[in-house]
């Protein structure tokens, strides 16, 4: 019988500007009774809810305490079980740094279908739009996407390993951490002339700043760079000089355009 009801949708909304999220991710939004959503998501995406649809603000936002995970997981189950059609909506992909697995874990401890919608995520978002190919021939032939953030109890960043995992670094929740991050990566072999890009609000209100990764905190704090951004490390960071593009700006109206 639960088998008949539609799963919970775990939905990806993309990097933040709407225009971004998929067919359909906007769709099953739409189809949504309750939408259980981060605290990043952009209004215009909120805004593809329909009308009368309860938008409940369940994320956390820069490690400062909100609804704990469990609490979440418990109000997922709960709405569901009450009949409403639920979607939880998670910036970026919900599968990168999102949580999502651990709340598909839950709902299925549960008994609960699911399904989840993949979302654009926000390291190759910031990255693109500041006209960075995050591979390139002969230049970048792999990429790390990592935290800058550690789960409580496990260690500080291996610097040595990371420096040497991948041609391309990309960083999430790193703004804290930088300091730490760049000083391991010196000294675990990576040049300091290595350029290195910070990207704030990526796609809503995208600030960059870019320098060599010798003088990139230093950089950074002059900028006063703040979470949420993502930070690009690598040879391919230079290509920004010469790729960078002017990105459409999102048709106004696309909110509301598919109800
Ligand atoms: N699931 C998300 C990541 C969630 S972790 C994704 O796939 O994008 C939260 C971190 O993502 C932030 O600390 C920041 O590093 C990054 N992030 C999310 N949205 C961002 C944005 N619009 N601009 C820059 N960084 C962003």
């Amino acid at each position: 019988m639960t088998n008949t009801r539609p799963p919970v949708a775990l939905i990806g909304a993309g990097p933040g500007d709407p225009e971004l999220i998929t067919r359909k991710a906007a769709r099953l939004l739409q189809a949504a009774d309750v939408v259980f959503h981060d605290a990043l998501i952009d209004r215009g995406v909120l805004e593809l809810a329909r009308p009368g649809a309860r938008l409940v603000a369940v994320g956390k936002r820069g490690g400062r305490a909100s609804t704990p995970q469990l609490a979440i997981h418990e109000q997922l189950i709960r709405a569901w079980r009450a009949g409403l059609r639920v979607a939880r909506l998670k910036g970026g992909d919900p599968f990168i740094f999102g949580r999502g697995g651990e709340e598909c874990m839950a709902l299925r401890a549960a008994g609960i279908p699911y399904e989840v919608v993949p979302g654009v995520t926000s390291g190759s978002a910031a990255a693109t739009y500041a006209g960075v190919p995050l591979t390139y021939r002969a230049m970048s032939q792999s990429v790390l996407f990592l935290t800058g953030r550690r789960a409580r109890g496990t260690d500080a960043i291996d610097g040595v390993a990371v420096a040497r995992a991948a041609d391309t670094l990309v960083i999430y929740m790193g703004v804290e951490s930088l300091p730490i991050l760049c000083a391991e990566l010196l000294r675990a072999g990576r040049s300091p002339s290595t350029p290195a890009l910070a990207v704030e609000w990526a796609t809503i209100n995208q600030r960059e700043v870019a320098a060599p990764l010798a003088e990139f905190v230093g950089a950074c704090g002059h900028a006063e760079i703040k979470s949420p951004a993502i930070i690009v490390i690598g040879d391919v960071v230079a290509l920004r000089d010469t790729l960078a593009f002017a990105p459409a700006p999102t048709a106004r109206g696309v909110c509301c355009a598919a109800s």
